[in-house]
């Protein structure tokens, strides 16, 4: 399994050998969550869940089911989505006077209800979300975790008084995105999206996007303006405090299962996975270096455990008698614990265990004693060097460009582009790369001119190919 050389090969490989998914479903792009891919799943919208309660916003849970009527009153939201709906057509043999579909997104699900539940100013700002599976006809071709037909989704929507309101909460949504990203070792680019390639609906959108080793980007997470559009489709008003009756601002958050196929992608090696400490559903894994039998041996690894668990640690035991520790070794990092703690009969001795980082391989001698402290020092320099050799790679990776001529290398190039649609799409055409945006909240001092009409330009754009 070499990442390097054939990345999609090896990216199959590991998520399966690491048990993070089943795909021998029989529905293309629909696949099974096995317990150790669910459970880390689980520990992701845990944090987000936190993160997102924390700035007050409550959780909610729609119907998946969409009646036809609904979904279609907004008129840019219904192009964007229609060719990628799934209908439900009949109920029995009979045929339904109103189809339903089901959600590629909730909008239309929740903004009449909205409607309903928002009736003065003092019901704003409304801050609900909700982490459901949501359904997209993807006509290309599907990869786990990363271009899914069902798809797991969390989905914030908000409503406001007024755009300066909702301005606020989009500043709101990156803290949170920028909380989350740390934790799960996730560097990534604000990039707000041209108007072509904006949320079907959307005044404008930002994407969240992560540098995959093949040095394409992956969109990991969409924070959209809609000011009053789907208000106004959907009839969403409020009485301010004078009386009058006003349309709400809305925004929305959405993020997928791509978080953990970034995570994948990011920090696998030729060995496997290699999980965040924050959210590995097993951040410890203890090895009995036992050849045959020894009961004191056992006991003491089994008191380590129980030490740890006691501390808040998820942590497990390798004690399979039929392995040899190679092959212990070797499944640890096939699953991408962070952490492995050696005890053989040194260790015993000693009153110590050997720590092993999975993802530079660096080993920490431990006295008991400091088990708690040591452990989780080491757990947090682990994510904080994750973090930043993502982070370098992705700097290493962005590169101006003056020229099409220049662009010669997979990653991620700034140019210039006056932001005619005419010279947008001459310049993807001709690069075969997307305009991804430019970055939404540091302003760059980038003097240059428009790939296309040579036209000054005062903004870096950013050019790369997507996954
Ligand atoms: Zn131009």
């Amino acid at each position: 399994m070499n990442k390097h050389e054939n990345f999609s090969e090896w990216y199959n490989e590991v998520i399966e050998k690491a048990g993070l998914t089943d795909k021998r479903y029989p529905v293309k792009g629909m696949n099974v969550w096995p317990a150790y891919g669910w459970k880390l799943m689980r520990l992701i919208d845990d944090e987000t869940r936190r993160l997102v309660e924390e700035t007050n916003h409550q959780e909610v849970k729609f119907p998946l089911l969409i009646p036809e009527d609904e979904f279609k009153k907004e008129a840019d939201h219904i192009k964007g989505f229609d060719d990628q709906v799934f209908w439900v057509s009949h109920a029995g043999r009979n045929e339904l006077d109103i189809p339903l579909l089901l959600r590629p997104t909730s909008e239309t699900a929740m903004y009449p209800v909205f409607d309903l539940w928002i009736r003065s100013h003092t019901d704003l700002p409304l801050k609900t979300y909700q982490i459901v599976n949501v359904f997209r006809y993807e006509t290309k071709q599907t990869r786990a975790f990363m271009r899914m037909r069902e798809i797991h989704f969390f989905e914030a929507h908000t409503c406001h008084q007024d755009e300066v309101e909702a301005e606020e909460q989009i500043h709101e949504d990156f803290e949170i995105m920028d909380a989350l990203s740390k934790k799960l070792c996730l560097p990534y680019l604000k990039l707000k999206r041209t108007d072509w390639d904006k949320f079907p609906g959307a005044e404008y959108s930002v994407g969240a996007d992560a540098l995959m080793p093949t040095g394409r980007l992956l969109q990991i997470a969409g924070i959209h303006q809609y000011l009053t559009n789907f208000a106004k489709a959907y009839n969403i008003t409020y009485e301010d405090i004078d009386g009058e009756h006003k349309h709400v601002h809305q925004t929305t958050y959405g993020m997928s299962e791509r978080l953990i196929g970034a995570v994948v992608a990011i920090h696998g090696d030729d060995k496997g996975v290699v999980l965040p400490p924050e959210v590995a559903p097993i951040q410890i894994r203890i090895i009995p270096i036992i050849y045959g039998e020894d009961a004191d041996l056992l006991n003491y690894c089994r008191e380590i455990e129980d030490t740890l668990k006691e501390m808040g640690f998820r942590v497990d035991i390798d004690d399979h008698d039929d392995l040899r520790p190679g092959s212990k070794f070797f499944h640890s990092e096939e699953k991408g614990i962070p952490l492995r703690l050696d005890i053989g009969g040194n260790e015993m001795e000693d009153g110590t265990v050997t720590a092993v980082r999975r993802d530079t391989g660096k080993k920490t001698v431990i006295p008991y004693d400091k088990l708690s402290m040591n452990i989780k020092e080491i757990l947090e320099t682990m994510e904080e060097e994750m973090y930043d050799r993502a982070r370098q790679d992705l700097e290493d990776n962005m590169e101006d460009a003056q020229d099409f001529a220049e662009m010669k290398e997979e990653k991620i190039y700034r140019i210039g582009w006056c932001g005619e649609l005419d010279c947008g799409q001459y310049i993807e055409e001709v690069s075969d790369r997307e305009i991804l945006g430019t970055l939404y909240d540091d302003k760059e001092d980038h003097k240059g001119q428009c790939l296309s009409c040579g036209k000054p330009t005062v903004e870096a754009v950013y050019l790369c190919r997507t996954h």
